[in-house]
């Protein structure tokens, strides 16, 4: 399948996740951005995972401040690799936020799935930098796999911060959870796998004032382009699945999302 033969709505979209930065990007990263429009996407968010990518993603982000919008956070993963160095991290990381380059703080959060830092640890260091998210007043994109009672209870200790789930991966009572203590749920390619009926499922449960599409690109492109390397312009083919399992219209879901987006992220609406 071709990218070409992807059905866009009349409303463009916005892939509220994405990793531009990426290696995988190095040949063809400036065609990618030139062509976001004319793809039905009206902008990307670039995610950064810890200090140095956050970098990239400040000079990505100003060098196309129409078409993407950019955000810091010290993933699992780089929390694992910073090590004893974490408290410098995150004073690096509030440098970065100080530039008010970035519309949101994330992804932060918790991995149980892969070997990283001891749980309490990654619960620790995901309410500081909650703590200032809530201080510089920006939404959060969080992470997290395979550590939903963790998350949730991480959550209710700080009701002030508000985002989004990214990537989300769980059943109907999840979400309503999330939902329950404010948060937006966002949904990508894993939603077409074979095997993730429990997600399509849960899917159908989120109100249309709380829900984002995104692609996670490089990784998890949906189908049928699994396979290939995943870019924001697929965010479409979510979009359309999303609309068919809901029985919406792929027009409509293009707009709520979009408003969802700028809303969270406090970007200028595309129309
Ligand atoms: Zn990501």
């Amino acid at each position: 399948m071709d990218l070409s033969s992807l059905m866009l709505p009349a409303v463009p979209l916005v892939d509220t996740h994405c990793h531009l930065t990426n290696g995988r990007f190095d040949t063809d990263r400036e065609a990618v951005i030139a062509g976001l429009n004319e793809r039905g996407v009206c902008r990307a968010i670039t995610i950064g995972t810890g200090i140095a990518d956050g970098e990239k993603v400040r000079a990505l982000v100003t060098a196309h401040p129409d078409r993407l919008a950019g955000t810091v956070g010290l993933d699992p993963f780089s929390c694992h690799e910073a090590g004893p160095d974490f408290a410098a991290h995150l004073t690096a990381l509030e440098r970065l936020v100080e530039s008010r380059a970035f519309c949101a703080v994330g992804e932060i959060g918790l991995e149980h799935h892969h070997q990283v830092n001891p749980h309490d640890l990654q619960r620790d260091q995901f309410a500081a930098q909650l703590d200032l998210a809530i201080r510089h007043d920006l939404p959060v994109v969080i992470h997290v796999r395979e550590a939903h009672p963790d998350c949730l209870e991480v959550l209710r200790a700080h009701p002030q911060a508000r985002g989004v789930i990214h990537s989300f991966d769980g059943d109907a009572t999840e979400v309503r959870a999330y939902l329950d203590l404010g948060w937006h749920i966002s949904l990508n390619g894993m939603l077409g796998y074979k095997g993730n009926d429990y997600l399509r499922e849960a899917a159908k449960t989120v109100p249309s004032d709380r829900l984002l599409v995104e692609t996670d690109a490089p990784y998890l492109p949906p189908m049928p382009f699994r396979g290939r390397r995943n870019e924001p312009a697929l965010v479409a083919a979510t979009a359309g699945l999303l609309a068919d399992l809901r029985g919406e219209r792929l027009d409509d879901l293009a707009a709520w999302t979009t408003a969802n987006a700028c809303r969270l992220f406090r970007l200028p609406l595309p129309w």
